[in-house]
C-alpha cells in the first residue's frame, strides 16, 4: 500500500455526497482545491469539482462527508429513487474482514486555473450546511450556468501587420512562424494592396471581418496580403462584451457634502482592517482565522436620494487604490442601463457585469474577466454575490431590504446573509445600503452586530416630498361608489399636466382586472391547474394566470348559471391605464409592468420616454418604485395601499411600508417640490400612517413588537417545508407522517423545546401547475436549532414520489 493523495469529488449529479478519487502524478499540480474535474463514475463519465485534498493510503474507503439531506431537491419526484452507488470504489477483494477497495482515477482536470476560489468553496459548504442543501447543487450555484456548461472562448480571425515595412517582412506560415528569406517586396505590391496595408499599420490591426467593412475590402483580399507575408491572420480570443454598444461617459467624483463624507469616513475606518491575508486551500469549517479580523458590516441607512451611490463609488475607488476588488449586488430589476452607466462611468473597462439577460457568451467572457483578474469590480443580481474576485475588499449590497435578494430554488439563500458570510470568511468589508432597512438588519444595529452610518437628507435638492394620506372611505360615501382615484389625486395630476410636470400612478397588481366574477351565483374565473383566480388581460383579451402562466378565452356569459352580467371586479395596471385615458384624454401615457416589458416596449424604452419627457404619466407595479431618478416628477399616487397590505405573510406591514416609503421616494428629486398622495381604507394603520410621516422609528418599533410576540424574524426563525405531488392524498399523507415523526422527536428531545411545529395544512396556493402542495410551518429561535431537530428525520423520511423543499424565513407563503 502506498502514499496517495485522494481527492474528495463533490459529483454533479444530485447524491448529495463525496467522492473518493487518487490523484494521479500527471495531475498533481492541477488538482488543487476548486478544481473541475472528469472522473469514472458507474459505466460514464462524470464532472466534479475537488472539496477537499487528503493524504491517504490506497486502502482507504470513501465514506459519506457532507452529512445534508437530499431535502430541497424540489426537482421532479422520483429523481432520489436512483440507487445509491459508490463509483469510485471498485472491490478487489471479496472477504468482509480484509475487504479492499482500489481507488478510481481522477481522468482529467479541466481549465487553467480552478474554478473555484478556496474561500468560495468554503461559502458553498457553509450555505450547503445552514440551508440544507445539497452541496453540488451548492457549487453549482457559484458558477453561472455557461461556465458550467458549454460556452467557451470566441475565437476570431485577426489581423495584424508585420513590423519592420513590407520591404523586410518575413513570409508568415499559417501558424505564424516566420520563413526567412521570402519577403514580399514592396514593389510586388499593388497600389491598392500598399493603400490598404497603410490602412492597417494605421489602425494597428484589427479583426478580419472589421476591417473588410472598414476598408471595403473582401477577406480574400486581406488572405492575399499574408500569403505575401505582410500582415499576418491568426485565431485570436474576442470578448463578448456587454456594454460594447453603449457609449459609456466618464465620471468624476462628486464633492461630498458633510454627511456623506461622514459616511465614507466611517466605511474607510471600518475597511483598514481589511487585509490581504493570505487564504490557504485548506478547507476546514466556516470559523476561520481571517474571521477574527473581518471588519463588522456596516448599514448604510440614507433617505432615497441622499446620495449612497456616490458613498459607494468612492469607497470602492479607495479599496481598488489598496489592491481590493469590489463586488456591488443591486436588485435584479434596479439593473438597469442608467445604474450600469453609474459604474462603469466611474470605472471603465475595471467594471464587469454579470446580469441575467447577457447571452451566454457574454456571461461566460465576464465570468472569465473577473476570475483572471482584468475586472476587479463587479456589478450583478444576487448571484453576483459569487463572483470569482480574488482579494476582495469590500461587497456593497444596495437596497439591503430587496425580496429580489431571497433565491427561490435551491440553496434558498438570501443574498445579504451570504454576502456578510463570505466578508466574515475573506476578511472584506461588507456594506449594506437602503432607505428603508430591513427589520433584520436595524437588529443588527441594535445588538451591536452592524455598525450604522446615516444620510438623513437629500444630497442634490433640499426638501424631501409632503406626503399625505387620502381617506377612500370619505370619497366613497361622498360618491356612492368604489373610487379608484380620490378627487385630490385626480385635482393633482391636472395641475401637473397644465404645469407640463410628470405624474407616476403606482399600483402593485398588474392585468386589468383582478378576477372575472359573476354577480348572480358567485362564479369566479379559475386556472384549473393553481387553483387561482385569472386575471383579466384586456390588450389580448384573455385570462391569465399569474402563478403558471396558463390562458383562456373569456366566456360570454357565466359558465355555471349562464348569466351574461358576468363581470370584472377589481383593479389591475391595465384598467388604470384606461380609466386615465378616459379622464385625460391629452396625456401621454406609459405603463411598465412584467406585460408591458415582456411585450414590444422595452424596459429601457418606457423608461427612457418617461425620463425625456415624452411621456406625461407613468403607470407601474412596483417596478417603478424603485432605483429610478426622475428629475421631473411632482406627483406620486400610491393608488391602493390596502392592498399592499393585504398579502398573507408576516412581512406584509414591512413591505407595505418600504413600496410606500421607495414610490414616495420618486417623488421631487429635481428642483421642484415633491407631493405623494397614498389612498387607503385603512386610515390607522401603522404601515400607512407611519409611512405617510416618512417615520422609520416609530414604525420599527410597532413592527418589531409583533414580530416579537409572534417569534418571527429578527426573534426568530420560521422553516416552510412544501411537500408536492400529483395526488393530493400523496401530499397530505407524507406531510402527516411527517408532522407525527417531527413531533415525536420534538417530545423526546429537551433540547428543542423552543420550536414549535404548526399542524400540517393545505398551502395557501394548494395547486401550482397540476401539483397539491401542503406546508409543514415550524418556528424556533435559531435556523441551526431547527436545523438540528429536522434534518435527522428528514434525511430517513420516505418521500417517495413526493417532492419536498425547505425554505427558511421565506418571503412569499404561497
Ligand atoms: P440614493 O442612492 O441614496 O437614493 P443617489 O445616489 O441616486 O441617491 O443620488 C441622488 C442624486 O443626488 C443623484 O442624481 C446624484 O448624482 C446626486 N448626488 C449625490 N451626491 C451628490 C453630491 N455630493 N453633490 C451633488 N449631487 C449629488
Ligand atoms: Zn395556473
Amino acid at each position: 500500500m502506498c502514499r496517495m493523495t485522494i481527492a474528495k469529488v463533490a459529483i454533479d449529479a444530485a447524491l448529495d455526497r463525496l467522492f473518493d478519487y487518487a490523484v494521479p502524478s500527471r495531475w498533481q499540480e492541477q488538482a488543487v482545491p476548486g478544481a473541475r474535474v472528469r472522473v469514472p463514475f458507474g459505466r460514464r463519465e462524470a464532472t466534479g469539482y475537488i472539496v477537499e485534498l487528503v493524504a491517504g493510503q490506497g486502502g482507504e474507503v470513501g465514506g459519506r462527508e457532507a452529512g445534508k439531506a437530499e431535502v430541497a431537491q424540489d426537482a421532479a419526484a422520483g429523481s432520489s429513487a436512483t440507487p445509491p452507488e459508490l463509483p469510485g470504489l471498485e472491490s478487489v477483494a471479496r472477504e468482509p474482514a480484509a475487504r479492499q477497495f482500489l481507488l478510481k482515477e481522477i481522468s482529467a482536470v479541466e481549465g487553467e486555473q480552478a474554478f473555484i476560489l478556496p474561500p468560495l468553496l468554503k461559502l458553498a459548504q457553509w450555505l450547503a450546511h445552514y440551508y440544507a442543501a445539497p452541496l453540488e447543487r451548492c457549487l453549482q450555484t457559484l458558477l453561472p450556468a455557461p461556465v458550467r456548461g458549454k460556452a467557451r472562448v470566441r475565437e476570431r480571425l485577426f489581423v495584424e501587420a508585420v513590423q519592420g515595412g513590407a520591404r523586410s517582412a518575413a513570409k508568415q506560415t499559417k501558424s505564424g512562424a516566420a520563413k526567412e528569406g521570402d519577403v514580399a517586396d514592396a514593389a510586388a505590391l499593388t497600389a491598392r494592396q500598399q493603400e490598404l496595408l497603410a490602412d492597417i499599420r494605421r489602425v494597428g490591426g484589427g479583426w478580419l471581418q472589421a476591417l473588410c467593412a472598414e476598408f471595403s475590402c473582401s477577406p480574400a483580399t486581406l488572405h492575399k496580403l499574408a500569403a505575401l507575408g505582410v500582415v499576418t491572420i491568426a485565431p485570436k480570443a474576442q470578448r463578448r462584451d456587454p456594454l460594447a454598444k453603449r457609449r459609456i461617459l466618464p465620471t468624476q467624483p462628486l464633492e461630498l457634502n458633510r454627511e456623506q463624507a461622514a459616511a465614507l469616513a466611517a466605511l474607510k475606518a471600518a475597511a483598514a482592517s481589511v487585509t490581504a491575508a493570505p487564504l490557504t486551500a485548506d478547507s476546514s469549517p466556516v470559523a476561520s482565522r481571517q474571521a477574527a479580523a473581518a471588519p463588522v458590516p456596516l448599514l448604510l441607512y440614507g433617505v432615497t436620494g441622499s446620495g449612497k451611490t456616490e458613498v459607494y463609488l468612492q469607497a470602492i475607488a479607495h479599496m481598488l487604490e489598496r489592491g481590493f476588488g469590489a463586488i456591488v449586488l443591486v436588485p435584479e430589476i434596479a439593473l438597469t442601463p442608467q445604474t450600469v452607466q453609474r459604474f462603469a462611468g466611474r470605472f471603465g473597462t475595471q467594471i464587469a457585469v454579470l446580469h441575467s439577460a447577457l447571452s451566454d457568451g457574454e456571461r461566460f467572457d465576464e465570468w472569465q474577466r473577473i476570475r483572471r483578474g482584468e475586472a476587479r469590480v463587479v456589478v450583478g443580481p444576487r448571484s453576483a454575490v459569487f463572483a470569482p474576485v480574488e482579494r476582495l475588499g469590500l461587497i456593497v449590497v444596495d437596497e439591503e431590504h430587496e425580496p429580489s435578494y431571497k433565491q427561490d430554488e435551491a440553496p434558498r439563500y438570501h443574498a445579504r446573509d451570504v454576502a456578510v458570510m463570505r466578508g466574515h470568511i475573506e476578511g472584506a468589508l461588507v456594506v449594506l445600503g437602503s432607505a428603508t432597512p430591513a427589520l433584520e438588519s436595524w437588529h443588527n444595529v441594535e445588538r451591536g452586530k452592524y455598525r450604522l452610518a446615516r444620510l438623513t437628507e437629500r444630497a442634490a435638492v433640499a426638501s424631501m416630498p409632503s406626503v399625505q394620506v387620502v381617506d377612500m372611505r370619505i370619497e366613497q360615501s361622498r360618491s356612492g361608489h368604489v373610487q379608484l382615484f380620490s378627487q385630490a389625486l385626480l385635482d393633482a395630476i391636472k395641475l401637473r399636466l397644465e404645469r407640463g410636470e410628470q405624474t407616476m400612478l403606482f399600483l402593485n397588481r398588474r392585468g386589468y382586472a383582478t378576477s372575472l366574477l359573476c354577480p348572480s351565483c358567485g362564479f369566479v374565473a379559475t386556472c384549473e391547474a393553481c387553483a387561482v383566480a385569472y386575471t383579466y388581460h384586456r390588450v389580448d383579451d384573455c385570462l391569465r394566470c399569474h402563478l403558471c402562466g396558463g390562458w383562456q378565452r373569456p366566456a360570454a356569459t357565466c359558465p355555471a348559471c349562464h348569466d351574461p352580467k358576468f363581470k370584472y371586479a377589481g383593479f389591475g395596471t391595465q384598467r388604470i391605464e384606461a380609466v386615465v385615458a378616459t379622464c385625460f384624454p391629452q396625456a401621454r401615457i406609459g405603463r411598465m409592468d412584467a406585460d408591458a416589458t415582456s411585450r414590444k416596449l422595452s424596459h429601457d424604452e418606457i423608461l427612457g420616454a418617461f425620463r425625456s419627457g415624452r411621456t406625461d404619466i407613468l403607470i407601474g407595479t412596483q417596478m417603478i418604485a424603485k432605483g429610478h431618478d426622475f428629475p421631473n416628477v411632482s406627483v406620486v399616487g400610491i393608488l391602493s395601499a390596502d392592498q399592499l397590505l393585504g398579502l398573507s405573510d408576516f412581512r406584509a406591514g414591512e413591505r407595505a411600508f418600504q413600496l410606500m416609503t421607495q414610490a414616495a421616494g420618486r417623488a421631487g428629486r429635481g428642483d421642484i417640490q415633491g407631493r405623494v398622495m397614498i389612498q387607503s381604507y385603512n386610515m390607522d394603520d401603522y404601515a400607512i400612517r407611519h409611512a405617510a410621516e416618512q417615520d422609520f422609528a416609530g414604525f420599527y418599533a410597532q413592527e418589531k413588537r409583533f414580530r416579537k410576540a409572534m417569534g418571527y424574524p429578527p426573534y426568530g426563525s420560521v422553516a416552510c417545508l412544501t411537500l408536492s405531488a400529483p395526488l393530493e392524498e400523496d401530499a397530505s399523507t407524507a406531510c402527516r407522517r411527517l408532522a407525527s415523526a417531527l413531533r415525536a422527536r420534538l417530545e423526546e428531545n429537551g433540547d428543542f423545546a423552543g420550536i414549535d411545529l404548526m399542524a400540517p395544512a393545505r398551502a395557501p396556493m394548494y395547486r401550482i401547475k397540476d401539483r397539491y402542495r401542503w406546508r409543514l410551518i415550524l418556528k424556533g429561535p435559531a435556523q441551526d436549532l431547527i436545523n438540528q431537530m429536522i434534518m435527522p428525520v428528514l434525511d430517513h423520511f420516505p418521500f417517495g414520489r413526493v417532492a419536498v423543499a425547505l425554505d427558511y424565513d421565506p418571503y412569499q407563503l404561497l
